[in-house]
């Protein structure tokens, strides 16, 4: 049994297919690459042939396979870190999955913990887990996920083995969630353009919010790149208050609005490489190419930078959105027309 996109992530295959067929499986893996790059489903591809009980697997068929296809094998643990940042607390790691990590595996020999967007645990998380991946107990394995490396320390990162993933064309993402996707065959577009990963329980509604995040990132985008004689202050300043989801916080507001500039800003990376198949806002290419004749690779680095430091601050140590904002809309502002 092969996965169907195997072939586009050949080089990670290769690698974990032979650290598994010659039973030199590591404890602990840090997947990384970017986002929509199938590490999630590389994970549990994986995962499902550690516990499968015949000579080919995963075969799909024993009792392991079924329990795992039906998610209720009692020995797999995937801790999703992509919404609740909560989960991805101390207390969490201390009190829900260091226990499980001692406990014996309940129906096979071992155990599996997926952390899916590893990049949202805190640092004391992470030095939670430091001595389990150091020394794992017996027959239990951790597959740490990320798209973004950088934010894993370097004590963590040092202790597991990487597998690297490559970005998938636009039409392979497109296809990927095309198979999981109930709604309508026209919606699936506008789902690989908002950056939509886990798309088998959508609402409308969170299409709506998603939409709304990213209008207001594009408008931010050309906001800032007016002349000084050009630009309106209070406009942009307005941008330092986003509120385009009422049922979260100013701060959840505004890191899902940094998260969306960012995918905004690889865009016009991915447009400045002429690597138009990675393309994801395909449906706003024109305003996309507007905005990348201000910018050249130092400025984006720099600005990625800044996105990745305030997303984290606002994450992890509690400052203040509103300042944190403002900075950046003073930051981007110096890159694009003052400098
Ligand atoms: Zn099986």
């Amino acid at each position: 049994m092969v996965l169907k996109f195997s072939i586009s992530q050949k080089t990670a295959f290769d690698q974990l297919d032979k650290d598994f067929s010659s039973r030199q499986f590591a404890k602990v893996y840090l997947f990384h690459g970017p986002s929509r790059s199938g590490k999630l489903e590389t994970a549990l591809f994986f995962s499902k042939k550690i516990f499968c009980e015949l000579s080919d697997p995963p075969c799909g068929n024993c009792l392991s396979c079924e329990k795992f296809d039906l998610g209720t094998h009692l020995d797999f643990f995937r801790i999703s870190l992509y919404d609740e940042k909560k989960k991805g607390r101390i207390e969490t790691i201390r009190q829900e999955i260091l226990p499980r990590v001692y406990q014996k595996a309940n129906q096979g020999t071992c155990k599996v913990f997926v952390f899916d967007a590893a990049e949202n645990m805190t640092l004391s998380s992470f030095n939670a887990l430091l001595k389990v991946i150091e020394e794992p107990p017996p027959n239990t394995f951790f597959i740490f996920i990320t798209s973004n490396l950088y934010s894993i320390p370097i004590t963590f990162f040092s202790r597991c083995r990487k597998v690297r993933f490559h970005p998938l064309s636009r039409d392979m993402i497109k296809k990927r969630l095309s198979e999981n996707y109930k709604g309508k065959e026209e919606d699936v577009d506008k789902l690989v353009s908002l950056n939509f990963t886990d798309i088998e329980s959508i609402s409308a509604d969170q299409i709506e919010v998603a939409e709304k995040c990213r209008e207001q990132s594009l408008n931010f985008l050309k906001e800032s790149m007016r002349s000084s004689e050009q630009v309106d202050p209070i406009k942009l300043m307005n941008f330092t208050t986003v509120k385009f989801d009422n049922s979260k916080t100013q701060r959840d507001n505004a890191i899902s609005f940094l998260i969306s500039i960012r995918s905004l800003l690889r865009d016009v990376l991915v447009l400045q490489l002429s690597s138009e198949d990675l393309l994801w806002n395909i449906d706003i290419e024109e305003d996309l190419r507007e905005i990348s004749t201000n910018w050249n690779e130092a400025k984006l680095a720099d600005a990625f930078l800044i996105l990745e430091k305030s997303i984290k601050g606002l994450q992890d140590l509690n400052t203040n959105s509103t300042l944190t904002l403002e900075s950046l809309v003073h930051s981007i502002r110096s890159f694009l027309v003052e400098r």
